[in-house]
């Protein structure tokens, strides 16, 4: 551990933190997670096989669910929700969270089977995110190996429902339902690769299907009468004319649309899915606003062309999901224990927005950030998804340290 401490040394960041680095118990902790690097990856492996498409987490809950029981957590249970759940009692009350998401972004019966091809693994879900529950548990046993005595419990957490329409509802759960939410007073999750990279605010999102109904009738015969998915064209038309500003950034996309039966008949309904991030609570409000807008217009647009044929579509437009926005403070002592963990296991760390767990927490006021469990990947959320395990180790040493530096100095 030698060049941790010379990496502070020569980037003269020497600080109270690098204590931290001499200790005995935290050297054996850090080579404990370095020589179990291999199991960490192959642990990686045998989760990323057990499908868990959001909503349908419960198989690999239960591997989560005894892998916690071996570990010696203590009061290991699934909640309501689903969220796995387990205990490692500090000499407080207060309680920091570490938690990674069991949940894939792809559909029930996706073949999660991992593929080799040269260093890289390949399958969804493989990296986003097996490689934060892999981290996680890794750096469980390397607090065992250690026998650590901390002032913090910590609760680990392999929580549901954080892609698509999970909504981040496990998370939401723990903040605002569990009987033990007021302790919890610090958050990680971990979730993405790259240990430089530290999500200290949450992207708002607003995602809404808009669904439009109408007669529907024969495309010869009833030839006048209003279409769904010619005023669905229309409204999305519109929706991708809308100004929106670079900076804070915002954006907007209709992702998914369906409706229709047969190319000879006029639609009696097409839905579309359209998806709103901002950085920042006004303009998402903005950017809803002007959806809204494009929608009615695009319907009444449709209606009036068509108003000779009498009949009339109907629309209505459901927010299906909603992830608050917010940001935590560079000089908060979460913030800076990440930004000091990932210095010193060799990083130039960066600040950075995105949609994680982390929005709930952030949203309430709980500092919380998301780290990357180490190594590196790509094409997350899709079938080609891949993951090396380049210096993976460095994922869980970072966490690990953020956790013990904020324990050892901000009681
Ligand atoms: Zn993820």
């Amino acid at each position: 551990m030698r060049t941790l401490s010379c990496l502070l040394l020569c980037a003269g960041a020497l600080s109270a933190d690098d204590a931290l680095l001499q200790r005995a118990d935290v050297a054996k902790a850090l080579q404990f997670i370095q020589a179990t690097d291999a199991q960490t990856v192959a642990q990686q492996i045998k989760i990323a096989e057990i499908p868990a498409p959001t909503f349908h987490e419960g198989e690999r809950a239960k591997y989560l669910d005894a892998a916690f029981r071996r570990l010696g957590l203590t009061n290991v249970q699934i909640d309501k929700q689903g969220n796995v759940l387990g205990w490692r009692k500090g000499a407080t009350d207060d309680t920091f969270v570490i938690a990674a998401h069991l949940d894939i972004s792809f559909a029930v019966g996706v073949d999660t089977k991992v593929r080799k091809a040269g260093d890289r693994l390949l399958g969804p879900g493989i990296g986003d995110d097996s490689r934060g529950l892999a981290a996680m548990l890794n750096i469980i046993e390397s607090m065992n190996d250690a026998r650590f005595a901390t002032r913090h419990t910590l609760l680990f957490v392999a929580n549901v429902g954080e892609e698509g329409l999970g909504d981040l509802n496990g998370v939401r759960y723990l903040f605002t339902e569990s009987s033990f939410r007021t302790r919890l007073k610090a958050f990680v999750s971990i979730d993405g690769s790259d240990p430089s990279r530290i999500v200290t605010g949450g992207t708002g999102v607003k995602r809404y299907r808009v669904t439009l109904k109408g007669p529907g009738g024969h495309s010869y015969g009833n030839f006048g009468r209003p279409s769904p998915i010619h005023a669905a064209s229309r409204a999305i038309d519109r929706i991708a004319d809308m100004e929106v500003p670079l900076q804070p950034k915002t954006t907007f996309n209709v992702g998914r649309i369906e409706g229709g039966t047969a190319v000879n008949a006029i639609a009696e309904e097409c839905s579309f899915e359209v998806d709103l991030r901002s950085v920042d609570p006004g303009n998402l409000d903005r950017i809803e606003a002007k959806l809204f807008e494009a929608v009615r217009l695009g319907v009444e647009a449709e209606n009036k062309a068509r108003a000779a044929s009498g009949a009339v579509l109907t629309f209505e437009m459901k927010l299906v999901s909603n992830r608050p926005a917010g940001e935590v403070e560079k000089t908060n002592p979460i913030v800076q224990a990440a930004l000091w963990a990932s210095g010193a296991t060799g990083h130039k760390p960066l600040t950075d927005f995105s949609s994680t767990d982390a929005n709930i927490p952030i949203s309430m006021g709980v500092p919380a950030v998301t780290m990357g469990g180490g190594g590196t990947g790509g094409n997350a959320h899709s079938l080609a998804e891949w993951y090396s395990p380049v210096k993976a180790w460095k994922g869980p040493q970072t966490v690990l340290l953020t956790f013990l530096d904020f324990d050892s100095r901000h009681p």
